[in-house]
């Protein structure tokens, strides 16, 4: 199996790309690719599309390059900054952390302030403060300032987490979720069969199910969609087996079910494909039965009469926090196990 490149894997975690504004991830994907010898295209949606040869009902397989971040909303009169956020952020994780502010004059450090704990009351002590009361502080003395420094309505900030490793085989950074599918999209470059598409999708974050796969999709239409993403991992002291039963270091998931089958249900060929190869190739994987969230796949199954859909997810603590943690084993059996489908169909 290929030795993880680390390297690499902490400039996909460090790039930004908030959804809709996927070009510093998207810039990354195409340099890569092309490294790799394959062709390359941007759609007009922000897709990176990676090809050896492209025909009629390519198989698609996809990671969505974007990213959970904040956007301004509000200038007030003495400098801070109110926000929106883009894509689905628990506000807990939001409090008094720092921010990097992409403004048209260039990067800008902020941090996130709201009321001291000294200062609240009882209640408010007990209960999370929304994101509506929190603030963007970047150290402007009043709006013009603000404005001066590059601040602009629409905005938008990520979170400056510097990558790293956690004891042997794991590894912490913001925005794994989905840069870990980008990386091994990136994997799958050498070897890759005539009529596969490579796709770095945009906006994942930001709809019930992805914009970016859809129209891509749409114009494509793949014989078989495979989307690769993160999936939730339960293996830690607050979750039991029967809230999330995934764990670190046990191998791709096989999403049977995404958003309580309200999202894709897994095409059971396709699915039978996978697991059928997974045992040719040991590979371990896990099956899983999602209510929660839901992937690429879920924006695709349903579009142009029926494409067989399907996600294959790299289980990943604290998803949707600047603090992701996965496991490069996962990373490692999922290229195998991706590699084997894409000779395959
Ligand atoms: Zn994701």
């Amino acid at each position: 199996m290929t030795v993880m490149d680390y390297e690499l894997m902490a400039r996909l975690s460090e790039a930004d790309g908030v959804s809709s504004q996927e070009g510093e991830v998207a810039g990354i994907m195409v340099a890569e690719f092309k490294k790799r010898g394959l062709k390359t295209e941007v759609d007009n949606f922000g897709n990176v599309l990676a090809y050896k040869t492209l025909g009629r009902n390519p198989l698609i397989l996809a990671a969505h390059m974007d990213e959970i971040g904040l956007m301004v909303k509000h200038i007030d009169e003495k400098g801070f900054l109110r926000f929106i956020k883009i894509g689905g952020i628990d506000d807990r994780t939001l409090a008094n952390q720092q921010i990097i502010l992409r403004t048209p004059l260039g990067l800008v450090n902020g941090v996130i302030g709201m009321k001291p704990p000294h200062i609240m009351k009882d209640e408010e002590r007990k209960s999370v403060v929304g994101h509506g009361s929190l603030f963007i502080d970047i150290g402007a003395g009043s709006d013009k300032e603000a404005r001066l420094m590059g601040a602009e309505i629409g905005c938008v900030a990520t979170f400056p987490t510097k990558f790293c490793r956690l004891g042997k085989k794991m590894m912490c950074g913001k925005a794994l979720d989905n840069r870990i599918g980008c990386y091994v999209l990136l994997e799958l470059s050498k070897g890759l069969p005539d009529n596969v598409v490579l796709m770095g999708t945009s906006q994942e974050e930001v709809s019930t199910f992805g914009k970016g796969a859809m129209t891509a999709s749409y114009r494509l239409e793949p014989r078989a969609f495979i989307a690769v993403d993160t999936s939730v991992a339960g293996d830690h002291p607050e979750l039991k087996p029967d809230d999330a039963p995934l764990a670190l270091g046990k191998g791709p998931c096989i999403a049977l079910v995404e958003a309580g089958a309200r999202g894709n249900v897994a095409d059971r060929k396709l699915a039978q494909n996978l697991l059928r190869l997974a045992k040719k190739a040991k590979v371990k994987v896990q099956i899983e039965v999602f209510d929660g969230g839901a992937t690429d796949a879920s924006s695709v199954h349903n579009i142009k009469g029926g494409i067989p859909s399907i996600a294959v997810g790299i289980a990943t603590r604290y998803i949707h926090s600047t603090v992701g943690v996965a496991h490069e084993d996962d990373i490692r059996m999922s290229i195998k196990l991706l590699g084997e489908i894409a000779r395959e169909l």
